[in-house]
């Protein structure tokens, strides 16, 4: 088997010659990554190679690409693919397709090759190694013929690198063992999805159903099995376990995500926050090891709001923050928030609830890793980014009131159009939230009410959703969104009415646990990427009460989210995985 400290000590010839076959007929990028040596690790390694192909530019790329052979093509079928491309082809039953099947393919290769100018390029054996079905090769090249060029460019590069990256791993006998414990975790708890859903082939786990109760079960059942030393199920449902330091009175380091999921949901979303703690616990536990203070890992049940309004409920109870009229809200079927609890066999009593409020003192700080929903690691081609804040946002909704008119007699000069006034306002907001660099503006909603096509809009109905890392930022923004729209309203001589429906207060990392999450990524040979995160986590809620820092992983394709598509590979879980083992070893030493 390969080792790391041969490649560090080979000659530039050498090095080649090692990683011949990583990428498909293109030895110069290992020549040319051979200069940044030394690795110190196989991820430093592989971080190495994408970036000599980042910087190699279009052309190069292209080349790349390029080298490729078309899945199920007339290579395959000839038989002249490289030994590296042979194994993956066929071990993803490529080799066996069905005539229509074959046909298919061959189509839609040829679509896409006539598209793009590059052929079809797929990491076959899929985000956990073991290969993707011929049906989900099929969906994602359907899927990925429509892309626009500059997108599937890039999403093309970056499965050459997963293609990469899993030759490595044979190359060097690596096996991403707690990824893909973590990695099949979340397959299965994704096996339980609410009835309409699941027939659909789609995962919707909202608060208390028959679903979300089985998770709870099996998340429960695999901490003992992990090794932790208690296990139990909250009064709001979360699942809470304790692996005890040598006192188990000692401060405790919370760690934790969300296991609830938005309706048509990915399978990382939140849970993966629970299980990389899980899967750290488990190798410890079979280590015979304890660290110097306990760890407490919390899977939320609630988060996303979904089946009643209370969001963040599960986190939100552990520090004082469960709004007691909660209880007699009712979802779509007239059942209340207290029914359902009490058919989940919970106490449904406040007094229960108040219960789980934690003593702060008790707590050394709250870290939560969780996927990063949206692209921006991905498009850096890094597998993880240490979180400087959760955004500070706001939310308004606002009508514009103009005069309908006749949309043929009406004079441009004259018109006093609602629409027109949003319109302008939707393009302010583009530039003004740009102009910041990290803030973020959404016009999300935006509607004529009783509009008509032969109509001048005499009414504007639109939404804002304004976010950013301060709030004093936000605020400015807010200030400035604001003031436009009262300016396009004075000079179109129009009304207008907004009000605040929602605010929510920035959550800046505590220095000091972000600098732990920094000296884990640089630890593991990454470079490090700082981003504030966009969308609202459970460390939000921990925040009022503890100090908090967040770790993201990379997402696959373009880090979509809340959505099906919704991906990441077992290397990248494994790789959260060192992190937060790294950074227990940072507190155990400290
Ligand atoms: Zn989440």
């Amino acid at each position: 088997m390969l080792q790391l400290a041969t490649l560090n000590a080979a000659s530039q010839a050498e090095f080649t010659a090692l990683l011949d076959g990583v990428y498909e007929h293109s030895p110069w990028i290992a020549t040319r990554a051979w200069s940044l040596r030394p690795f110190a690790t196989l991820a430093a390694l592989k971080h190495a190679l994408v970036q000599t192909v980042r910087d190699a530019g279009h052309e190069n790329q292209l080349g790349l690409m390029r080298a490729h052979p078309e899945l199920a093509g007339k290579a395959t079928v000839a038989g002249t693919l490289t030994a590296e491309s042979t194994s993956e082809q066929s071990r993803a039953g490529l080799a066996h397709c069905t005539p229509e099947e074959f046909a298919r393919i061959t189509q839609l290769n040829a679509t896409y090759t006539a598209r793009f100018g590059w052929p079809f390029i797929l990491a076959v054996r899929g985000p956990r190694g073991v290969g993707l079905s011929r049906a989900q090769i099929l969906a994602t090249l359907q899927r990925r013929v429509d892309h626009p060029a500059d997108f599937e460019f890039a999403e093309s590069l970056r499965q050459i690198h997963r293609i990469a990256e899993l030759r490595l791993n044979d190359k060097l006998g690596f096996e991403p063992e707690l990824g893909n414990t973590v990695w099949d975790w979340c397959e299965q708890l994704a096996a339980h999805s609410e009835p309409a859903w699941a027939e659909k082939g789609e995962l919707t786990t909202t608060y208390l159903t028959g679903a979300h109760r089985a998770c709870a079960a099996d998340i429960a059942a695999w901490m003992r099995d992990c090794g932790f030393d208690s296990v139990e199920i909250d009064a709001v449902g979360n699942v809470v376990g304790v692996y005890h330091g040598p006192d188990p009175h000692a401060p405790r380091l919370l760690t934790g995500s969300h296991y609830d999921t938005v309706r048509n949901a990915g399978k990382y979303d939140g849970r993966i926050g629970a299980f990389i703690p899980m899967a750290c616990v488990r190798a410890l536990h079979r280590a015979g090891k304890r660290l110097p203070f306990g760890l407490e890992v919390v899977a939320f049940a609630e988060e996303e709001g979904q089946r009643y309004k209370a969001t963040f409920l599960g986190s939100g109870a552990l520090v004082g923050g469960f709004n007691p009229q909660w209880l007699e809200q009712r979802d779509k079927d007239g059942i209340s928030m207290r029914e359902a609890m009490r058919h989940a066999g919970l106490p449904a009593e406040l007094s229960a609830i108040a219960a789980l409020r934690r003593d702060p003192a008790q707590y050394l700080g709250f870290v939560e890793v969780h996927i990063e929903q949206g692209p921006v690691l991905n498009a850096l081609d890094l597998p993880l980014g240490i979180v400087t804040s959760i955004n500070a946002s706001i939310r308004l909704v606002g009508e514009i009131i103009g005069m309908a008119s006749h949309a043929g007699t009406t004079p441009m000069a004259t018109r006093r159009d609602a629409a027109c006034a949003a319109a302008e306002l939707a393009l302010f907001l583009e530039r003004r939230a740009a102009a910041d660099g990290d803030s973020v503006g959404t016009m999300g909603l935006l509607e004529v009410p009783g509009g008509s096509i032969n109509v001048v809009p005499g009414r504007c109905r639109f939404s804002l959703d304004l976010r950013a890392p301060t709030n004093a930022q936000r605020d400015r923004l807010r200030d400035d969104v604001l003031t436009e729209l009262a300016a396009v309203c004075q000079r179109r001589g129009l009304r207008y009415t907004v009000e605040e429906t929602m605010r929510e207060a920035a959550a800046p990392s505590a220095p000091d646990w972000q600098r732990r999450w920094e000296a884990a990524v640089a630890a593991l040979g990454l470079p490090l990427h700082r981003l504030p995160s966009g969308a609202g986590h459970d460390a939000m809620k921990l925040h009022t009460a503890l100090p908090q820092a967040m770790l993201f992983v990379r997402g696959e394709n373009a880090g979509i989210s809340h959505n099906p598509l919704e991906s990441s590979t077992a290397d990248d879980l494994d790789l959260a995985c060192a992190a937060f083992n790294h950074l227990l070893e940072q507190l155990a030493t400290s």
